[in-house]
C-alpha cells in the first residue's frame, strides 16, 4: 500500500522485474475454466519462437537479475525447456515454470537439476475432482507421483514446489477437502485463484475504450458461463474453514470479503476491484511468437520482443499509450474486474490517493 501523502515515483526509463514467457499455447488438456479460452489470440495456432530466438530474448534482458515465469499452454511440450531454464539461470535470474505435468512429466525433475527456482503445478482438486476438471483420468496420480519424486530429489532444498488451484464449479463446494489433499503432497505453498471470467457488459465497455483510445478492438470473449453453478456462499464457508487452519503456506488470489466474493461470482453484478494493476509497468509478457502483449488474457499487442529490442519496445509509444489508458480508467479496465493477476503480478495499490498522468512522461507515471 502507498502511505498517505506519499507518491509512487517511477523512473523515466522502465526496467521491468517480471518476464512472463508463454512459450507455447499448445496444451494436451482442455480445462473448462482455462483463462486462455477467453482470449482470441491465445486460442489460435501459430508459430513459436525457436530455441535461438528464445536465447536471444533472454540475453537481451541480461542487464539485471529478473524473475522469469515460463508458462503456456503447457511448457513441457517444448523439448528445449530444460535448455531454456539453464540459459535463464546462467544469466543470474530467478526462474519459475508453471505446468500441469500433463506431458513428459519427468522433465520436471530434470528442471530441478538445471537450477529451477520454482516448480508451479496447476492442480485443482482431489483425485476425482482434478481428473474431471482437466478431462483426463489419472492426471492427479501423475502429479502425485512427480511430487513424490520432487520431494525425494537431492535438489529439493534448492527449489520451491508450489500449487496453483483455480476455483471452479467442480471444486468450490469441496475446497477444504481439496486443501487437505494438496497439503498431503507436501508443497511449499498453495495458492487458490478465484475464477477469471468476462461478462458481456465489461467486454462492451472495454471494447468502447479500446476503440476510442487505442484504435483497435480487444482480443477477448465473453466467458460468464464459467461462473455458472458456483455458490459464493458455499465457497466463502469453505475458504473460512481453510483459513481457520492458519496454514502459512496458503494464500488466496484475490483476498475477497464475503460481499466482494458474492459480486465476483455473480456475472450480473458490476464489480469494481480495489487496487491498481502495475503489470504494464513492472512486467513484460511475451507470447509464443515473440509478440509483446499487455498481459494474458487481455493479449493487447504492444510490439515484438525480437525486432528492435524488448526494453526499447517496453519504453516505446505503444506501451505508454496503453498505460495512459489504464490510468485514465483508475488502474483497471472493465474486463480487469474479475482478473486475479493483480495479486501476484502487480501487488494491490491504494487507489484512494490522487493520481495524475504526466503528459510529458512516456511511461505513464503515477504521481
Ligand atoms: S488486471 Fe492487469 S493483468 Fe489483469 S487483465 Fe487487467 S491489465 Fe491485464
Amino acid at each position: 500500500m502507498i502511505k498517505k501523502g506519499s507518491s509512487l515515483k517511477l523512473p523515466a526509463r522502465l526496467n521491468p522485474q517480471y518476464i512472463t514467457l508463454d512459450i507455447t499455447y499448445r496444451c494436451p488438456l482442455a480445462c473448462v475454466f482455462c483463462f486462455m479460452g477467453k482470449s482470441s489470440t491465445a486460442t489460435k495456432e501459430g508459430t513459436e519462437m525457436t530455441r535461438a530466438e528464445l536465447g536471444q530474448l533472454v540475453d537481451s534482458l541480461s542487464g539485471k537479475p529478473r524473475k522469469f515465469y515460463i508458462s503456456g499452454g503447457e511448457p513441457l511440450l517444448r523439448p528445449d525447456l530444460p535448455w531454456l531454464v539453464k540459459r535463464i539461470k546462467d544469466g543470474g535470474h530467478y526462474c519459475r515454470v508453471i505446468t500441469s505435468l500433463s506431458y513428459a512429466p519427468q522433465t520436471a525433475i530434470e528442471l530441478l537439476g538445471v537450477g529451477l527456482d520454482e516448480l508451479t503445478v496447476s492442480i485443482h482438486g482431489t483425485p476425482e475432482i482434478h481428473d474431471a476438471c482437466v478431462g483426463r483420468p489419472g492426471a492427479f496420480a501423475t502429479i502425485a507421483a512427480i511430487c513424490a519424486d520432487v520431494n525425494a530429489s537431492r535438489f529439493r532444498s534448492l527449489s520451491r514446489l508450489v500449487f496453483w488451484c483455480t476455483v471452479n464449479k467442480a471444486n468450490h463446494s469441496a475446497l477444504y477437502s481439496v486443501y487437505k489433499t494438496l497439503a498431503d503432497l507436501k508443497p511449499d505453498a498453495i495458492a487458490f485463484h478465484h475464477l477469471d471470467y468476462i461478462t458481456a457488459g465489461d467486454l462492451a465497455a472495454t471494447t468502447g475504450i479500446f476503440r476510442e483510445e487505442l484504435g483497435c478492438a480487444p482480443n477477448l470473449k465473453v466467458s460468464k458461463e464459467m461462473a455458472g453453478g458456483i455458490s459464493a456462499q458455499r465457497l466463502y464457508s469453505q475458504i473460512s474453514k481453510i483459513k481457520a487452519e492458519k496454514d502459512a503456506r496458503v494464500r488466496f488470489d484475490m483476498e475477497l470479503s464475503r460481499n466482494e466474493m458474492e459480486k465476483w461470482y455473480d456475472p450480473e453484478t458490476a464489480l469494481k476491484k480495489k487496487g491498481f494493476c502495475m503489470s504494464p509497468w513492472n512486467g513484460i509478457w511475451v507470447d509464443p511468437a515473440g509478440n509483446m502483449i499487455s498481459c494474458q488474457p487481455l493479449g493487447h499487442r504492444l510490439g515484438n520482443a525480437l525486432s528492435g529490442g524488448c526494453l526499447e519496445a517496453f519504453n516505446g509509444s505503444d506501451y505508454a499509450r496503453f498505460r495512459k489508458t489504464l490510468l485514465r480508467h483508475s488502474g483497471f479496465l472493465p474486463t480487469c474486474s474479475r482478473c486475479g493477476r493483480t495479486a501476484y503480478m502487480s501487488g494491490r495499490r491504494d487507489t484512494s490517493k490522487r493520481r495524475t498522468v504526466s503528459k510529458n512522461n512516456n511511461s505513464g507515471q503515477i504521481a
